[in-house]
């Protein structure tokens, strides 16, 4: 295709797409010489249809939420109501700058405010920070208040937090870049915390834990008060992971389970797209004794204005300004299209499509833990090992089909994991038809494994070499 190719390639020398001589020397004229570049600047010479079709066309071979069905497991692949867009993009927030005086964005702040209420009830926690700028900046937030708790209590001998051996990576990466050990609790069969190994590791050097529930095995940690009450008993607090707050919405708060410290990744629960890095937030959520702890900005209502105010022992600042503001807007406007009401059935919705799946598919997939799932389940690839076909055929298989592959090899504690998160919004007819697909690849991988094997066919491009790819990037068009 004429247009898949690369720009520079469609580049024809004198061929111009815009005319900014006007704006160039205006500027030229303005410069100091020193900042007036001596070469000319190698640009791809094309018209403005080109380039308007050569990034249409490129566009059009990624895969996106609105494309197909996207069920990577833990990433909460929901789709995103264009009406948070809308909201997000209005005048009045959009031309909004960061250093405006309080008094005269009072409207943006009672957003912020409200949105902090708003989670810190669904969620059964005191208080917001909205500025962290992911899930694993809200961990890093949450293990320093941890870490600050502890110095303020003259509790230095306090250098280890547990976290699970089927934990998201960020976990114990986050831990160990605020200083603190990292020990390892195992899970029992079903990929619950195992409470008698869990009770081993306590003593007075144990800060906290990191906890993800339902864990990302998509189960619910049934002993989790049991849990949080060995942790507390011996001085440590408790982290949780909000990346799987989805199926708990309108059904359980993490405030109740004894957390003291939370991150939600609101991108994920109250849809923001992501996916290739964002944007994203990851607001941090507090239980009353912890509120002093909160990085600063948080926003306070008193003598009937929005003001914003620094908590006594803050942690500090985490970045410039307050957090990826649009996405919060996109979180407010979610939550607030769906109401208290519908809001309660994103939970259960979400865990019945996920039981949906487990249950049609179980006779070819191996399943990892009998019972009911919450929002994702994990299959431990075919159920039929002999043709010697791996999760990762599956995965370049299915897109052939058109839709996205699950989350492969995550959590590390199932070999040939295949986790899929189908979230809320998928009707019956496309978990029907993802379902038939894993069947038809599971009946390939029977009779015709090669076929399988040699997955994807058509794709812009086949196989690649992944790890080639991550250690000599091609970052630009030839030696230019
Ligand atoms: C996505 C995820 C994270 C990291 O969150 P980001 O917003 O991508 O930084 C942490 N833990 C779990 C379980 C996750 O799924």
């Amino acid at each position: 295709m004429l247009y898949d190719k690369l720009i520079f390639e469609l580049s024809k020398k004198g061929r111009i797409g815009h005319d900014i001589n006007v704006t160039t020397n205006n500027l030229k004229s303005s410069l100091p010489q020193h900042f007036l570049r001596e070469e000319e600047l190698l640009l791809p010479e094309v018209s403005e249809l080109d380039v308007v079709r050569h990034y249409t066309n490129i566009s059009l071979k990624n895969f996106n939420i609105e494309k197909g069905f996207y069920p990577l497991g833990s990433c909460t692949m929901k789709y995103n109501p264009k009406i948070n867009e809308k909201i997000a993009s209005l005048d009045g927030f959009v031309s909004l700058h960061p250093l405006t005086p309080e008094s005269a964005s009072q409207g943006a702040l009672e957003l912020l405010y409200e949105t902090d209420v708003i989670l810190s009830e669904i969620t059964g926690m005191s208080k917001f920070s909205l500025a962290p700028f992911a899930g694993a900046h809200g961990e890093l937030t949450g293990l320093m208040i941890i870490k600050k708790y502890h110095e303020l209590n003259q509790d230095f001998k306090r250098t280890k937090i547990i976290v699970p051996d089927s934990a998201h990576g960020t976990n114990p990466a986050t831990a160990t870049v605020v200083g603190f050990d990292v020990v390892e609790v195992k899970s029992n069969l079903d990929g619950t915390v195992n409470i008698e190994a869990l009770k081993e590791l306590l003593s007075d050097e144990i800060a906290g834990i990191m906890l993800t529930n339902p864990n990302t095995l998509g189960i619910f940690e049934r002993d989790i008060l049991e849990m949080s009450k060995l942790i507390h008993d011996i001085g440590g607090l408790l982290y949780y992971d909000g990346a799987n707050l989805n199926p708990l919405l309108g059904k359980a708060k993490p405030g109740l389970m004894g957390f003291d410290i939370i991150h939600l990744n609101v991108h994920k629960t109250f849809s923001t797209p992501h996916g290739g890095g964002g944007p994203g937030a990851g607001p941090v959520g507090v239980v009353e004794s912890l509120k002093e702890f909160l990085p600063g900005p948080v926003v306070k209502y008193e003598n009937n204005r929005y003001q914003f105010a620094t908590p006594k022992h803050s942690i500090g600042r985490l970045g410039k300004f307050y957090g990826n503001f649009s996405v919060i807007i996109k979180t407010n406007s979610y939550i607030k299209t769906l109401g208290r009401d519908g809001l309660k059935k994103v939970g259960p919705l979400a865990v019945l499509n996920a039981n949906y799946i487990k249950e049609s598919l179980k006779d070819d997939y191996l399943l990892t833990v009998e019972g009911v799932c919450m929002h994702e389940v994990v299959f431990d690839g075919l159920k039929d090992k002999s043709s010697g076909i791996k999760t990762l055929d599956v995965a370049k298989r299915l897109l052939d089909f058109n839709v996205h592959p699950p989350t492969v090899y995550f959590p590390l504690v199932v070999s040939e994991a295949m986790m899929i998160e189908p979230t809320e919004t998928e009707s019956k007819e496309t978990l029907d038809n993802y379902i038939e697909i894993l069947k038809t690849i599971a009946e390939e991988a029977k009779t015709t494994p090669e076929i399988v094997k040699n997955a994807p066919y058509k794709t812009p491009v086949r196989r690649l070499d992944e790890a080639m790819a991550a250690r000599q990037p091609k970052l630009k068009f030839k030696d230019l």
